[in-house]
């Protein structure tokens, strides 16, 4: 998982442990090289430079180390013997401070220092006190050694001997000098890692406050945009921690806040439309009453048939307002969700085998036929007095707009994904595809012209707003070989099909 996906608790206590952590890692890799590099990287090379006199004097150690070098070199160098080879090397260094050294095996003396003989060493190691091989003697009187050393072509006896050889003033130890040495590699250690504490430190707080302070950041800035009326700025930070969970709700309230600003206008523009279409439908039938009053009280309308067709007709309009008052009422209680519903659990296949007769009889010169899938139940959740409202609206509409004289209206009902779907398929003068969503909205006619005295483009909006109380949808389909197709959906009700 990154780092910036985790929770800001696990990020602090990560950070807070890799504080600690990687400088003490650092610090422990920092000693291991410089302790690998004491170890390993010497060689001869380091003995040698031990050798050197520290303060005018040769310490103990330092001979002892010589000693332990020149035995090592044996057992290890390929030809020990041969010219510039390390053991010579270490034996002329070792020689420089005034002390011989023979190296003998089976065959004889294999190396001696200039200046002296095998036998004067051998006794000069006697009288010193060294006689047997291991031993290591240093008094006032000199400085004795003798060793063996066992390599894989047999073993070596190593005699030194320096009769006089100055012995250290006073305490002096090498561990003296390895104690200053010490010194300095502890300030040295001590020092890198209180840097490497800091710029740890530093490093990880820094990539800790951005990981937080990122966000917050992007968050002030969505948010300035949104109070600028800026709904279109995503705070664009994609993380799943704490912050991230905040930063994905401010963007989903965004996303809320856009749409129901969008419903908003919607609703707003529809408010317009609607208050243009009240007055538009009412100043028809108003101007057409005034119309015929005007005639009968100017004394045209001067038969009793002709008054008697006029007030018919002041009648008819009279009753067109009180039927588009009815329906404006009802479309208003359902936007308020002031109209009951009383929802029941209803077998749609027998509903409609019920109501079948009545709907015939309503469009004696039309043919309707419902097609149902099997002899199954369809249950689903209705009023079935508002639902009836929806059917009668449809195939009221089927047969106002019908071809000729005759049509046809077919209803399918089917099963699809959980819902009941019902169709009513028209082949009358139906509409063009770009309305397909408009007839829905209210006041709306395909036709003006046609259809101002057939209805009140009124009855789909409340059909949808019917549909849709009650959990489903409504939608019609544009058919290209002429009639119209509506369709609804239901979800299906649970329990026994
Ligand atoms: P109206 O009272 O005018 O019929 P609706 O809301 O029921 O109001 O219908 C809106 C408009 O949709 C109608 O004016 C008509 O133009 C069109 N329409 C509705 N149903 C049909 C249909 N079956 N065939 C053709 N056009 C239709």
């Amino acid at each position: 998982m990154k780092f910036k996906n985790l929770s800001v608790r696990r990020k602090i206590l990560l950070t807070n442990f890799m504080m600690i952590v990687i400088p003490v890692f650092i610090v422990l890799l920092v000693m291991a090289v410089i302790l690998a590099g004491i170890l390993t990287g010497g060689g001869p090379g380091v003995m040698i430079a031990a050798a050197e006199k520290w303060a005018g004097e040769t310490t103990n150690y330092q001979l002892q180390l010589m000693i332990d070098s020149i035995s090592e070199q044996l057992v290890e160098e390929e030809d020990a013997f041969r010219e510039n080879s390390s053991m010579r090397e270490l034996c002329r260094k070792l020689e420089q401070t005034g002390i011989h050294i023979a190296i003998a095996d089976d065959t004889g003396v294999r190396y001696l220092s200039e200046g002296t003989s095998y036998e004067a060493l051998e006794r000069q190691a006697d009288e010193l006190g060294a006689s047997s091989a291991p031993s290591f003697v240093r008094t006032q009187d000199g400085f004795a050694c003798r060793a063996v050393t066992k390599t894989a072509a047999g073993a070596y006896s190593i005699t030194a001997a320096a009769p006089g050889f100055a012995y250290p003033q006073g305490e002096y130890y090498a561990y003296d000098s390895i104690k200053a040495h010490l010194k300095v590699i502890l300030v040295v250690v001590s020092a890198a890692a209180v840097v490497i504490i800091l710029l740890t430190g530093v490093f990880l707080s820094r990539k800790l406050s951005r990981s937080i302070l990122d966000p917050v950041e992007k968050l002030g800035k969505a948010t300035e945009a949104l109070c600028k009326g800026d709904l279109d700025q995503p705070v664009g930070y994609g993380s799943e921690d704490e912050l991230g969970q905040v930063c994905k709700g401010f963007d989903e309230m965004r996303i809320r806040l856009r749409e129901s600003r969008r419903r908003e206008e919607r609703y707003r523009q529809q408010r317009k439309q609607l208050i243009a279409g009240i007055s538009h439908d009412l100043s028809t039938p108003i101007t057409s009453i005034q119309g015929y009053v005007s005639g009968i009280l100017d004394g045209i309308a001067d038969t009793p048939e002709k008054r008697e067709r006029y007030l018919h007709t002041i009648y008819d309009r009279a009753c067109d307002m009180n039927r588009m008052v009815d329906g404006l009422f009802l479309l208003t209680k359902l936007d308020l969700d002031r109209e009951p519903f009383h929802m029941e659990r209803t077998d749609l296949a027998q509903y409609f085998k019920e109501k079948y007769p009545g709907w015939k009889e309503k469009i004696p010169d039309m043919e309707l036929e419902v097609h149902m899938d099997g002899s199954r139940g369809v249950f689903v959740q209705i009023d079935r007095f508002q639902f009836e409202r929806v059917v009668a609206n449809l195939i009221d509409n089927s047969s106002k707009y019908r071809r000729g004289a005759h049509g046809k209206v077919n209803i399918y009902l089917v099963r699809n994904a959980g819902a009941a779907e019902i169709t009513f398929r028209d082949d009358g003068i139906g509409i063009a595809e770009n309305e397909e969503e408009k007839i829905f909205e209210s006041f709306y006619r395909a036709d003006p012209a046609r259809n101002t005295e057939k209805g009140s483009g009124l009855g789909l909006a409340i059909a949808r707003q019917i549909v849709e109380h009650m959990g489903g949808k409504i939608w019609a389909q544009a058919v290209q070989s002429g009639g119209l197709i509506i369709r609804i959906r239901l979800p299906e009700a649970g329990g026994e099909q």
